[in-house]
């Protein structure tokens, strides 16, 4: 052969410019292409010397590394193939660089469009070299060794040269804004990240880098637990164990293997550190698999090896990718059955990791319909006594019980069992279950279960007294006359202090048998529509709404029964009177609206609706002064609302110290 010189096959002018910003932000990424190629090079001798094609010694194979700070170069040699001077025509001169420039010509327009991580095979040298030298011997008999010199201009020379060992040196001369890549400590580093687990041994500053045969690659049979938790442990050091793992394997319709781990989660921080890793024939690619596995399993850890998965391209391309679909719902649907398996085999086992694994499923029912529909039936729920029930268990459980009039099954929770003690109490009282719902992504899960669940619906057991909450039709209305109401209402509406952000309403119930006088309770719906305000903006109109309560005075209570005397006593008289006029004003207006009808109202019945609507407004004004001024004067009312306040954690601050001192002072 002699020493020639020429053009390589692009039409691009320069194109280096060109990968270098296309390739910017991941420069590092050319060790990981030319360590991959002098890989796939043994890997294809190993396979040739396998079907006999190759007769001559393997050898020892492994692929070195190294850095020559003096003469500024950074040198990957391995002992596989080889190419001849034709090879190097064919693979380097011709066939990379259209590759290259196929690639340059599709993304030239939406090169913000590009994130990340694609391959640009050999010519990635180009990032960091100035100058780039490949010397090969090609494992053919009688072959010559060839190099090939390119400067980063199309222009290449290749002449024949002495090399006496079969295989591919590939030296770079790394240009002055890439000298870190000679710096030993960050070759290590990025041989970490991307070769630690190449299945031909890697060898850089005398140390081996990688495992060649990871865990995943190998049989589920031939795998104990300690090795699927040391495989966990070298990926993601200073962890707890995992909870789970699911060995991923599957060859049709497309090629992945990999592990998944459920690891036991202490704080958010970590969901975003430990993700899952991406590897293409055991090369890694990157950690951010949004749209490769499903939203809700990015919260777990582990590996996924493809070589299906299109890498070089972009994220929005990614999703749409029908492979990259299939591929998804594969392991939703692979994790969704060993979830299942670990249910059905070990239900004890299974319930202890309930707490911890809780996210992770309510997380996947809530986002991916597929994994609901799995999911139903493993699913638990947790009760106050801390007994865990399937969905179908549970139903049959409570279904006796806690059926309202109206046939519907009324599924009582908790977000906190203890501050809301005292109505988990009386929820049992009544024989009836309460559910703990306090994990993070409850509020969402409880609107989704109720929608799945026909005929059923979800209240908080602090949301409404125990009668309302499960209805029966039995309930007896308070035994109250309307002047009553007029004058219980202010006496205890008066006494209500300020909450922040809070509201209250006052209601009279009869409750038999309860022990607590006044209690307070929180509009269920309200209350959701402020939780799920909270969690997506755009709702604000919810979330800027005060919280709403209702203070409940039991009238069967004997406390009420003296507040109540009490008053009729003092004040009974006089707010009569006002009642009675503020009652003829009111059949008044009555009367009027019946003459006017649908009729347009002549000026004179104008004034006289006005004047009468006056007079009512006066006259309630009247029964509010009476009562309050009169309850300012009764501190047991005052006394009983900041008990009820106290038992749902509303007594804060000046009115808690205050309610401090009255106790010692009624003791
Ligand atoms: P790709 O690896 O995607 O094919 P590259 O540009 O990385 O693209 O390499 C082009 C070709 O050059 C490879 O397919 C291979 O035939 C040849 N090649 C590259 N590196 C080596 C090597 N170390 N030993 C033998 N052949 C190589």
């Amino acid at each position: 052969m002699q020493k020639r010189s020429g053009n390589i096959g692009v039409t691009t002018e320069n194109i280096f410019p060109v990968i270098k910003k296309f390739l910017y932000s991941d420069h590092e990424i050319f060790l990981r292409e030319l360590v991959s190629n002098a890989i796939d090079a043994s890997q294809k001798l190993k396979t040739l010397s396998s079907f006999g094609e190759f007769k001559g010694e393997l050898g020892d194979l492994k692929v070195t590394v190294s850095v020559d700070k003096e003469a500024g170069t950074l040198t990957v040699s391995d002992h596989g193939i080889g190419m001849t001077a034709d090879d190097v025509d064919k693979y380097i001169n011709q066939i990379a660089f259209s590759g290259a420039e196929e690639f340059v010509n599709k993304f030239k327009d939406t090169a913000n469009g590009i994130i990340g991580h694609f391959g640009l095979g050999f010519y990635s040298a180009f990032m960091v070299a100035k100058k780039v030298e490949i010397r090969s011997l090609s494992y053919k008999e009688g072959a010559q060794a060839v190099k090939w010199e390119c400067d980063g201009s199309p222009a290449y020379t290749m002449e024949p040269t002495e090399k006496t060992n079969r295989g591919t040196e590939i030296i770079l001369y790394i240009d002055d804004e890439s000298k870190e890549f000679l710096e030993q400590s960050r070759i290590n580093l990025l041989l970490q990240k991307y070769c630690r687990f190449l299945p031909v041994p890697v060898e850089s500053d005398g140390k081996t880098i990688n495992s060649t045969e990871p865990t995943w690659t190998k049989k589920p049979s031939e795998l104990t637990d300690k090795d699927y938790i040391n495989f966990y442990h070298e990926l993601y050091p200073g962890q707890d164990d995992p909870l789970f793992w699911i060995h991923l394997n599957v060859d049709y319709p497309f090629t992945l293997t990999g592990i998944l781990f459920f690891p036991k989660i202490k704080n958010n921080f970590e969901l975003t550190k430990n993700r899952i890793q991406l590897y293409c024939n055991q090369v890694f690619v990157t950690d951010s698999v949004e749209g490769v596995v499903p939203e809700f399993m990015m919260l777990l850890q582990g590996v996924i090896d493809s070589p299906d998965i299109p890498l070089n391209v972009s994220r929005s391309y990614l999703q749409s990718d029908s492979a990259v679909k299939k591929i998804s719902g594969y392991i939703t649907k692979k994790v969704a059955g060993r979830l299942e398996d670990i249910f059905k085999a070990d239900r004890q086992d299974f319930e202890t990791k309930w707490d911890d694994i809780k996210i992770f499923i309510e997380y996947g029912m809530l986002t991916d319909d597929k994994f609901r529909d799995a999911a139903m039936k493993f699913c638990l729920l947790k009760d106050t006594d801390g007994k865990y029930y399937t969905l179908d268990e549970y139903k049959t459980l409570i279904e006796p019980e806690q059926t309202d009039s109206e046939k519907q099954i009324v599924y009582l929770y908790t977000t906190d069992p203890t501050a809301q003690y005292t109505y988990i109490n009386a929820a049992a009282a009544k024989g009836y279950n309460v559910l703990v719902m306090d994990g993070q992504l409850d509020s969402h899960f409880v609107g989704m279960l109720e929608s799945k669940l026909e005929g059923s619906r979800f209240v908080r057991v602090d949301s409404d007294i125990i009668d309302n909450l499960i209805n029966k039709g039995d309930k007896k209305a308070a035994k109250l006359l309307p002047a009553e109401v007029e004058m219980l209402t202010s006496v205890f509406k008066s006494q209500i202090p300020t909450v922040e952000k809070a509201e209250f309403m006052v209601q009279f119930e009869e409750i038999a048998g309860s022990d607590s006088p006044v209690t307070i309770t929180q509009n269920e719906y309200m209350r959701r529509m402020k939780e799920m305000a909270a969690m997506q903006p755009g709702m604000s109109f919810y979330g800027e709404l005060p919280d709403s309560y209702t203070l409940v005075v039991n009238v069967k209570h004997p406390l009420i029964g003296r507040i109540k005397s009490d008053a009729e006593k003092a004040i009974g008289a006089k707010v009569n009177e006002q009642f009675a006029a503020l009652s003829g004003a009111e059949a008044a207006l009555k009367g009027l609206h019946e003459q006017i009808k649908d009729n347009k109202p002549t000026d004179e019945q104008s004034a006289k609706t006005k004047e009468y609507e006056q007079l009512m407004g006066k006259e309630r004004e009247e029964i509010r002064k009476t009562s309050s001024d009169y309850a300012f004067g009764q501190p047991l009312v005052r006394q009983l609302i900041d008990l009820a306040l106290l038992g749902s954690g509303l007594l804060k601050g000046k009115d808690l110290s205050e309610f401090v001192k009255r106790s010692v002072s009624l003791l």
